[in-house]
């Protein structure tokens, strides 16, 4: 059975291309705009000879009650809930941000197993945001290239570890 994993995180930090790498196809829309995908999507992939189901999330602003905020926020729990394990995903070019703390706080009681990602850990620059990382309290962050295809391994580790 493949294990359901959802891909949540502040906008921008590379989900979708995340989702899409991992699916194969390019089912996800990518875009440098932030919150671009409206709602989650489903998709078969695959890490190596592991099955997954993989969702991508549009990754929820704290702020407004304006409808359009309160869906994807909705969208987000709604696939937390559905998930087996939880691919929490940050961006260490820009090290933790505001939003990726009060993201934390939020699925800190969840009961599930949550990897730290570390995305945009291709070049040297993101190393400090990796080091940062950790202060999200999630234990060991593992630094992937999404659009590289750099610490599949690891993720691939993390995700036995996690199932
Ligand atoms: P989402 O809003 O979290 O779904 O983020 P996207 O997947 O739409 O990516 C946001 C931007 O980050 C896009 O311009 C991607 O090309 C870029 N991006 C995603 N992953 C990486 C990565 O590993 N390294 C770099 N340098 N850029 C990335
Ligand atoms: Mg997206």
């Amino acid at each position: 059975m493949a294990l359901k994993i959802a891909i949540v995180g502040r906008p921008n930090v590379g989900k979708s291309t995340l989702f899409n790498r991992l699916v194969g196809k390019r089912l996800a829309l990518v875009d440098d705009r932030p919150g671009v995908t409206r709602d989650r999507r489903y998709a078969d992939g695959n890490i190596g000879d592991m099955d997954l189901t993989l969702i991508d999330t549009a990754g929820y602003e704290d702020v407004s009650d304006d409808t359009l905020e309160s869906r994807m926020r909705e969208q987000t729990e709604a696939a937390i809930e559905d998930a087996d394990v939880i691919l929490f995903t940050m961006d260490a070019r820009d090290g933790v941000t505001q939003l990726d703390r009060i993201f934390a706080d939020r699925i800190r009681g969840v009961h599930k197993p949550i990897i730290l990602l570390a995305n945009k850990s291709e070049s040297r620059e993101s190393m400090g945001g990796v080091g940062e990382a950790y202060s999200l309290g999630f234990g060991e962050p593992v630094p992937i290239s999404a659009e590289h295809g750099e610490g599949m391994a690891d993720l691939y580790q993390a995700l036995v570890r996690a199932s």
